[in-house]
C-alpha cells in the first residue's frame, strides 16, 4: 500500500548497463542520460577521476598511472567495484535533482545475458547501495525486444539480434520467455580491432581505437555498396615512426571486417536452426529485428537477410532499444514478472 503511494511520486528509472554505453530513462521524462560506460581511475591511489563522457575523452590520452577502463567490456562485469561506482554515479545524477522528500526510485536494470548469479546479486546490491528502493533485472536481449515493440508476449517466435560493443546477443522469444539464446563476443569492439589489424598488416600503420571506430562508422559495411566510400586513415607509420595518412575504401574495410561478419551471420543462422519448426515459420512471417549500435553497420541487414532467407529490419531507435524496453517494463511493472530475472 505504502509502496503504491510512493510509486506515484518517486522518479522510477530504467538503466541500460551496456558494454559501450549506459542509458538512463526516467518515468514521465524519457531518456535523460546517454554516456559511455567508461571510468577513469588513478592507479596509484585507486581514486576514480571521471565517469562517462568525461572519462571516454581520456581514453588513450592518459599518463601511465591513469587508466580509463570499461567495467563491462566483454559482457561480464570485469571490475565489480567500478561498476558499482558507475551505477551509483548515474543514479545519483538523476536522483540528486529531486528534493529529498521524493521517495527513492524503483529501478529496472538491463543486464548482459551472460552474467553469473553472483554478478546479478551484486548489480542488485550496487543499485540498492546507490539509493534504489526496489531493483528489477531484465536480460538485455529481452529488454531490446520489448523496446523494439516486438510482440514478445504472443505465442509467436520473435528473433532479436542485439549487436553492442562487447557482445552480440541473439534470442528467440515467445510467450514472454527466451526459447533460444546465443551470445558471442563478436560485436562493435571486435570490428574496431579488425580495422586496427588491417591498418597494421596492409599499411604498417598504427591507428587508435577511436580512429578505427570512426572509420567503421564512416565507411564500414557488410554488403557491397553502390558507390565507393572513402575516408582518411591516420596514424603512425610503424617503420618511420612518423604520422601518416592513407585513404581507404569501403571495399577494403569490408574485407577487414569480413571474418567477424561471417561469424556473426553464422551465429544468427545457428539460432534459426536451433528453433522449433513452428517458430521458424513465424520468423519467416515476422522477420528478424537487429538492434544495438552495431546494427547500424551498412548493409548488415541485407547480408543477414540474404543468408538466412528471412526478412530483416533494423530497430527504429537501435542504440536506445534496451533502455526504452526498461521504460516500458517500468510503466507496466505489475504485469512484467515473466520477463524479469529472478535473483532469489
Ligand atoms: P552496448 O549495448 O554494448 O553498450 P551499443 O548498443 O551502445 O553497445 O553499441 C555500441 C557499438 O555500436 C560500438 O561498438 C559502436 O562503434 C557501434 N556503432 C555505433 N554507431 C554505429 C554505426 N553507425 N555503424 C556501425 N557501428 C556503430
Ligand atoms: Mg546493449
Amino acid at each position: 500500500m505504502l509502496n503504491k503511494f510512493f510509486g506515484h511520486f518517486s522518479k522510477d528509472i530504467g538503466i541500460d548497463l551496456g558494454t559501450a554505453n549506459t542509458l538512463v530513462y526516467v518515468k514521465g521524462r524519457g531518456i535523460v542520460i546517454n554516456e559511455p560506460s567508461v571510468v577513469a581511475i588513478n592507479q596509484k591511489t585507486g581514486q576514480i577521476l571521471a565517469i562517462g563522457t568525461e572519462a571516454k575523452k581520456m581514453v588513450g590520452r592518459t599518463p601511465g598511472h591513469i587508466v580509463a577502463i570499461r567495467p563491462l567490456v566483454d559482457g561480464v562485469i570485469s571490475d565489480f567495484e567500478v561498476t558499482e561506482q558507475m551505477l551509483k554515479y548515474f543514479i545519483d545524477k538523476v536522483h540528486k535533482e529531486s528534493s529529498s522528500l521524493i521517495p527513492r526510485p524503483r529501478v529496472v536494470i538491463g543486464i548482459p545475458s551472460q552474467i553469473t548469479e553472483v554478478e546479478k546479486r551484486a548489480v542488485e546490491e550496487a543499485a540498492k547501495n546507490a539509493g534504489a528502493r526496489e531493483v528489477y533485472l531484465v536480460e538485455e536481449p529481452m529488454a531490446a525486444a520489448i523496446g523494439s515493440r516486438m510482440p514478445i508476449h504472443d505465442a509467436v517466435g520473435n528473433l532479436v539480434v542485439d549487436i553492442g560493443g562487447g557482445t552480440t546477443d541473439i534470442a528467440i522469444i515467445s510467450l514472454g520467455g527466451v526459447v533460444v539464446a546465443k551470445n558471442l563476443k563478436v560485436a562493435g569492439d571486435r570490428l574496431n580491432q579488425d580495422i586496427i589489424r588491417y591498418a597494421r598488416e596492409e599499411y604498417k600503420l598504427l591507428i587508435g581505437e577511436k580512429a578505427a571506430e570512426d572509420i567503421k562508422i564512416t565507411v564500414g559495411s557488410a554488403y557491397p555498396q553502390e558507390e565507393t566510400l572513402r575516408t582518411a586513415m591516420r596514424g603512425r607509420d610503424l617503420i618511420s615512426g612518423l604520422p601518416k595518412e592513407i585513404v581507404v575504401t569501403d571495399e577494403e574495410i569490408r574485407k577487414a571486417l569480413s571474418h567477424s561478419i561471417s561469424s556473426l551471420v553464422s551465429a544468427v543462422k545457428n539460432a534459426v536452426e536451433a528453433a522449433p519448426p513452428e517458430l521458424v515459420s513465424d520468423l519467416l512471417k515476422n522477420g528478424i529485428i537487429l538492434t544495438g549500435g552495431g546494427s547500424l553497420l551498412r548493409g548488415l541487414d541485407k547480408r543477414i537477410e540474404e543468408e538466412t532467407k528471412i526478412p530483416v529490419r533494423v530497430a527504429e531507435d537501435s542504440l536506445a532499444s534496451v533502455v526504452i524496453g526498461t521504460g516500458i517494463i517500468l510503466e507496466n511493472i505489475d504485469e512484467s514478472a515473466d520477463v524479469l530475472v529472478s535473483t532469489q
